[in-house]
């Protein structure tokens, strides 16, 4: 059997890692997978997860585990994802790289590779102020800025452990990110 890609970004909000997962996933043909942008489509259209996601979301703290485990499962498992994907959001905590992993082990198909786009706390601010997304307030911001340290800088460590994981400086022009990405990648 194969071995697609898995490729995991990782990387605090503001480090554009949407923006450089989606330009990638249309140059590797793989599909680009954000909770975060599924989570806000369902709160868009109202579903029984988006009403019990939206709280969480509007404060800036994770959406409990079970809410999203079952979706990234059926995600995964989707007929565009058998070659490789992206993950952009997905794992923010240690318990969801745990899951993944095994997961993964059960499709038998996948190498995980999780790249860090590092960029330094105040360039974040200044652009997550700029963005305005309806969660870019400034309380909301500091929250998800705390929730990275406490429960995804953990995951960077795991990855690391099993040297899995690459970073990349995030505060530079957006054309020399890819470009590193792409060496990255291979
Ligand atoms: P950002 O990285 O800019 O914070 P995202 O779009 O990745 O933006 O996530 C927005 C919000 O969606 C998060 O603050 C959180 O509430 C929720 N969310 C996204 N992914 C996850 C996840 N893997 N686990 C728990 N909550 C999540």
């Amino acid at each position: 059997m194969s071995v697609g890609k898995g490729l995991i970004f990782l990387g605090p909000p503001g480090s554009r890692k949407g923006t450089q997962a989606q330009k990638l996933s249309k140059e590797l043909t793989i599909p680009h997978i954000s909770t975060g942008e599924m989570l806000r489509e369902a709160i868009r259209n109202q579903t029984p997860l988006g009403q019990k996601a939206q709280a969480y979301v509007d404060l800036g703290e994770l959406v409990p585990d079970e809410l999203l485990l079952g979706l990234i499962e059926e995600r995964l498992k989707q007929d565009d994802a058998k070659n490789g994907w992206i993950l952009d959001g997905f794992p923010r905590n240690v318990p969801q790289a745990e899951f993944l992993a095994k997961l993964l082990q059960k499709l038998a198909t996948f190498s995980q590779q999780a790249i860090n786009l590092d960029v330094p706390d105040d360039v974040i601010i200044k652009r997550l102020l700029l963005r305005g997304r309806k969660d870019d307030n400034e309380d909301t911001i500091r929250r998800r800025l705390e929730v990275y340290r406490e429960k995804t800088q953990p995951v960077l460590d795991y990855y690391s452990r099993q040297e899995k994981l690459s970073s990349i400086n995030g505060d530079r022009q957006p054309e020399e990110v890819t470009k590193d990405l792409k060496a990255v990648v291979g």
